[in-house]
């Protein structure tokens, strides 16, 4: 088997976008799995209301790309975003560790952050290919959610500057 062996998957940009979809959806179902260990690890109350907030966000945004998909009479499943995986796996790492509360919160947004702007890289590809197939619903979908994953993202620094970074301790 040739390494540029033809992939009918990749002739077309609709099938792409399709993949595309496919691994937004396991990143979002993924971590749905993954949220509420977040909100219960978080020590700062702000940070807990933030994380189960976004929570009830990404099941809205699973939703929406299953409306894209019912359209497109495709199904969602099929793909494991590998990326995602990763992301969740160094999440979960902090959620071993014992240490001073505001560290350990910051360590936490950290890696809610790289999610988010994972997350924010992925919906932006996606909205431009629907923009670009004429599917001007889906791209409508597809900002809604990138909207979120944003303010999600200044949410979280808005906690990390304003209430974490100030409490926890800088040096021994
Ligand atoms: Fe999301
Ligand atoms: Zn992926
Ligand atoms: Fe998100």
């Amino acid at each position: 088997m040739g390494l540029l062996e033809k992939d009918p998957d990749m002739n077309t940009m609709q099938n792409l976008y399709v993949e595309q979809l496919r691994d937004l959806y396991s990143a979002e179902t993924q971590l749905i799995d993954a949220l509420p260990k977040m909100v219960e690890s978080a020590h700062s109350k702000s940070l807990k209301k933030a994380f189960s907030s976004h929570l009830e966000e990404t099941k809205g945004q699973k939703q929406r790309l299953e409306t894209i998909f019912d359209k497109l009479g495709e199904k969602p499943t099929g793909h494991t975003c590998k990326g995602m995986k990763g992301l969740i796996a160094e999440g979960e790492e902090m959620l071993d560790r014992d240490g001073n509360p505001s560290v350990r919160d910051a360590g936490l947004i950290a890696a809610a952050q790289r999610v988010e702007h994972y997350e924010i890289s992925g919906y932006g590809t996606a909205r431009q290919f629907a923009s670009q197939l004429g599917d001007a619903e889906a791209a409508r979908l597809l900002e809604a959610t990138l909207h979120e994953e944003s303010s999600a993202d200044q949410q979280l620094n808005r906690i990390a500057l304003e209430e974490i970074n100030v409490t926890a301790p800088l040096a021994h």
